[in-house]
């Protein structure tokens, strides 16, 4: 089954002279993991956008073409009904934390989506848990490594229970160790069968851990296939 699909989507931010992505037709099965690379300009980040529902709902632009998450058009949907489908981790993490420790970054988005009290704190542990950071509980988030700060944001969303985990870049402030601490923290969400698109350009990492890789070009998808497919390519 399909997590996400992508029918035709073309996007022109306003004021843009050309297509940010262009006629990009994509299915990202359930349970997948799935790695997209490409030079800077590419699109990497409006596919991000397009599958969380940023585009349409907060870039303004020209849309065209329909993305499909969990079964609605997020064309058709509000904002808050795709982001119970998808989470996202922006590329500017510090932009994307809301609160001052790590509870209260978990619980935030808990609250904002009306979960019930009594659910609540298995969420906050599960979450935890599930991201290897229980230790960092009581933690200021200003105190906290890049690492760290990914894996609180991967906290965050994981206590909403997603069925998809949009990532930009979670390691590009990394270094190699932390960059593996993440990747594996993504491998153990998608043993619980979340969907995983990460954006990601360590190739060693892309091999490793994903079981697609797609390669962005000038808004296009010019490679897409297994890691030894697509990397033996170029
Ligand atoms: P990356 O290549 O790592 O995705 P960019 O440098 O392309 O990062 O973009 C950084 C930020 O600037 C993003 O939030 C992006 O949406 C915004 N941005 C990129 N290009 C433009 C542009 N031409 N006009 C306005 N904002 C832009
Ligand atoms: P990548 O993530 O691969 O670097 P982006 O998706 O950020 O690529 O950008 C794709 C194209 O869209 C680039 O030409 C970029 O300048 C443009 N773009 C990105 N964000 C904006 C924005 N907010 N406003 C206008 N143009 C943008």
């Amino acid at each position: 089954a399909a997590a996400v699909e992508l029918q035709h989507v073309s996007f022109t931010y306003d004021g843009a002279r050309r297509r940010a992505l262009d006629d990009v037709s994509l299915t990202f099965g359930a349970g997948s993991f799935v790695g997209v690379i490409g030079p800077s300009g590419a699109g990497k980040t409006t596919l991000a956008s397009v599958v969380s529902g940023a585009i349409p709902h907060h870039f303004a632009g020209e849309f065209r073409g329909a993305a499909l998450v969990g079964g609605m058009d997020t064309c058709e949907v509000a904002l808050t009904d795709v982001s119970r489908v998808v989470g996202s981790v922006l590329q500017d993490i510090d932009a994307q934390m809301v609160a001052a420790d790590v509870e209260d970054e978990i619980l935030y988005g808990l609250e904002n989506f009306g979960f019930e009290r009594s659910a609540i704190e298995k969420r906050v542990s599960y979450a935890l848990r599930t991201a290897g950071i229980e230790d960092l509980r009581r933690r200021e988030i200003s105190t906290l490594s890049g690492g760290q700060k990914q894996k609180v944001a991967i906290a965050a969303i994981l206590a909403i229970s997603p069925r998809v985990m949009v990532l930009d870049e979670p390691t590009a402030a990394l270094d190699p160790a932390s960059s593996r601490m993440v990747f594996e923290t993504l491998r153990e969400l998608n043993a619980r069968g979340i969907t995983v698109i990460v954006i990601e350009q360590k190739v060693a990492l892309l091999s490793e851990y994903c079981d697609r890789v797609i390669v962005l070009s000038q808004g296009s998808v010019a490679l897409d296939g297994s890691p030894r497919e697509v990397f033996s390519h170029s």
